[in-house]
């Protein structure tokens, strides 16, 4: 097992649970990372090949967006170790016994993420009444479903974009991954006037310099095929969605997708991160040393948090709309002018919005005066 105090730091992580209920077939791991903000919204991901490390580095990343995002939540994660294909009826399985063996544990308020969606919140709230991203009949606001998280995306490429001295009509567009993300920020974004030029899914890419047909590429995916049987384009591996010419870039798939050994092949001159980290930290350096504006997804991605936590304080779906839009417009513009004025990459200037917030939050924190008391070790 991972020593997980080697990744611990100033902020958290505050709790590491593993779980492992063998009547169910569930392994997870939950991380509650900082919660001086208030308790830890993030989602539960159901995956095989994820490390506890990786889902510390995911609930930290929640942490830094919830404070950017000034919600009254910290950052969380849950990953389940499953192949996240399996039927729903298994699903809803793993959805009950996580819950039932985390019921006791309020720092954690459930919500859906990669490999698990609205219908397995309902089982969560049936178990123990402590999910968000319902589906409408269940006084949720269906995030997915409502392109939540692509809503903010469009909100912080256009903002971006005046940074680049371009124009959304009219840019070419690529999105890597083409789930509730991908396939939404597509949307919206192409309802603007981008013309999406590259798509991918885990089973290949398709591209088409003249154009895709996002409609004709969100029914494909929503009978159940890929996006590789679009009809007219070239189908291209996977991987090699990297290399298409774009003014518009957006991952919306894995973590660390472009890193030192791909990220020269990128010829775009924006990358807004609708993925958790899906960019090292070194890669994010060299794409700023080159002038490629990479907008960090804790302030990108903010969308779908937004939605949960006013799904949690019970707001109407209509007004996440419009707080989604603010607040991505306003952070995105925050973070790139620090960015040009102190002249550090924009995720330097995002940490410094989000820690200023965290630290003022744990300062107020009872313990906290006894620490910085003279004398404590
Ligand atoms: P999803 O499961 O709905 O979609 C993921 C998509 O990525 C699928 O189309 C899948 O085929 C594709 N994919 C997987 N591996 C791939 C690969 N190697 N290359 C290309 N495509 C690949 O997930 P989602 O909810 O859209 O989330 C995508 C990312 O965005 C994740 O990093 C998630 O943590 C992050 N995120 C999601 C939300 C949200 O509101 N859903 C909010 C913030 C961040």
């Amino acid at each position: 097992m991972e020593n997980v105090f080697q990744f611990a730091d100033e902020l958290g992580p505050s709790k590491v649970i593993h779980v492992y209920e063998p009547s169910a077939g569930l392994k997870a791991v939950l991380v509650v990372d900082n919660v001086a903000m208030g308790p830890s919204i993030g989602g539960v991901r159901m995956a095989l090949d994820v490390s506890t490390e990786e889902c510390f580095r995911l609930a930290r990343s929640m942490t830094l967006k919830n404070a950017a995002a000034s919600l009254p939540h910290g950052g969380g994660k849950v990953v389940v170790f499953s192949d996240p294909n399996i039927p729903m009826e298994k699903k809803a399985v793993l959805m009950r016994a996580l819950a039932s063996s985390l019921r006791e544990i309020n720092e954690y308020i459930f919500g859906p993420d990669m490999g698990t969606n609205e219908d397995c919140m309902v089982y969560i709230k049936d178990e123990i009444g402590r999910a968000v991203g319902l589906p409408r009949e269940f006084g949720g606001i269906p995030l997915d479903e409502i392109g939540a998280t692509g809503w903010g995306v469009l909100h912080s490429t256009e903002v971006a974009l005046e940074f680049c001295d371009l124009k959304l009509e009219g840019a070419r567009l690529v999105v890597q991954g083409f789930g509730a993300v991908g396939k939404n920020a597509a949307r919206f974004l192409s309802n603007r006037g981008a013309i999406l030029v590259g798509v991918s899914d885990s089973c290949g890419a398709i591209h088409n310099p003249e154009g895709l047909d996002v409609d004709a590429l969100i029914a494909l995916k929503d009978s159940g095929k890929s996006v590789i049987e679009y009809p007219a384009g070239d189908r291209i591996d996977c991987d090699c969605i990297i290399d298409i010419d774009c003014d518009i870039w957006i991952p919306a798939a894995r973590p660390d997708v472009i890193n030192e050994d791909n990220v020269h092949r990128l010829k775009t001159k924006l990358i807004v991160e609708g993925a958790n980290i899906p960019i090292t930290l070194c890669a994010e350096r060299y794409l700023h040393e080159k002038g490629v504006i990479c907008v960090p997804d804790f302030i990108a991605n903010a969308g779908g948090v937004i939605c949960a936590a006013m799904e949690f304080q019970r707001a109407s779906e209509c007004t996440v709309f419009q707080v989604i839009e603010e607040k991505l417009r306003n952070n995105t513009r925050l973070v790139l002018t620090e960015s040009v004025s102190k002249q550090v990459l924009p995720r330097e200037a995002a940490m410094n919005l989000a820690l200023q917030r965290i630290r003022k939050a744990m300062s107020y924190r009872r313990w906290s005066l006894f620490s910085s008391a003279p004398g404590f070790i």
